[in-house]
């Protein structure tokens, strides 16, 4: 018998969920001892349902496959991909932290949309991002369920995007807090906006205005961050 086939799924050649799970462990293993971060995406095609609606099954099939193969092609050697359900992906990426995740992740992104196989129909694809902190033992539990939430919010957001972890409760949670104090102002709402051409500015704050020093440095900060991270989505 042929023991690759356990751990290969059959529609796409990708590694499969029981490869994934050994595959997790040996990288708690392994970050155990070099400190490293791991990066985890978590990919979901979207409105799949659709293609298989409308254009039926064995197109769907077809479309899985050649996704499949447009994101392993994006991949490094060391950077494996899985397919953990129907339309669903993910990518272990040992070494490589939050930032550079999200980077990687907006390449699989812009291939999948781009990239088209043959006559395949137009295919989008929602992303999820989160990482272990250098200095601590990758959990894929925990880091997984990071990447599903900020998927999740990647779908609610009009999908075929990155989201990413940590940041977006931040973005989040700074935009209500904010939201709170402009009741009483007369002032309009701060908050840090996508500009059409990409950047992040602040808007709708009064740099002088007494009590918003703290605010208006982290909001600094996120601004600078949303610089750097041209991919990076905000509310
Ligand atoms: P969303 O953007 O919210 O992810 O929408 P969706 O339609 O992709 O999501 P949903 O989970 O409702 O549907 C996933 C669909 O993926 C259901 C099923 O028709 C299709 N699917 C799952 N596995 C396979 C497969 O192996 N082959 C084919 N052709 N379709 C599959
Ligand atoms: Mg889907
Ligand atoms: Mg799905």
């Amino acid at each position: 018998e042929n023991r690759g086939e356990a751990i290969i799924d059959q529609l796409t050649g990708m590694l499969n969920r029981k490869a994934l799970s050994a595959r997790a462990a040996e990288l708690a293993e392994q970050s155990r001892l070099n400190r490293e971060p791991v990066g985890v995406i978590v990919g979901d095609l979207d409105h799949f349902k659709r293609i298989n609606d409308t254009q039926g099954h064995t197109v769907g099939d077809a479309v899985l496959k050649n996704v499949a193969y447009v994101l392993r092609k994006q991949l490094r050697a060391f950077d494996l991909a899985y397919r953990i359900g129907g339309e669903e992906f993910v990518v272990l990426l040992p070494g490589s932290n939050l930032e550079r995740a999200a980077e990687l992740a907006a390449c699989l992104r812009e291939a999948v949309r781009t990239d088209r196989v043959g006559g395949d129909p137009c295919v989008t694809m929602s992303f999820g991002v989160a990482a272990s902190e250098r200095g601590e033992t990758f959990d894929y539990e925990a880091v997984f369920a990071k990447a599903d939430a900020a998927l999740y919010r990647s779908k609610q957001r009009g999908r075929d995007r990155v989201c990413s972890a940590e940041l977006q409760p931040f973005a989040e949670a700074m935009t209500r807090h904010l939201n709170r104090r402009a009741v009483s102002a007369e002032t309009t709402t701060p908050s840090v906006q996508r500009e059409p051409n990409g950047l992040a500015t602040l808007k709708g704050f009064d740099e002088q205005t007494a009590g918003r020093e703290e605010l208006i440095a982290r909001l600094r900060a996120l601004e600078g961050f949303l610089r750097v991270h041209p991919t990076q989505q905000v509310v």
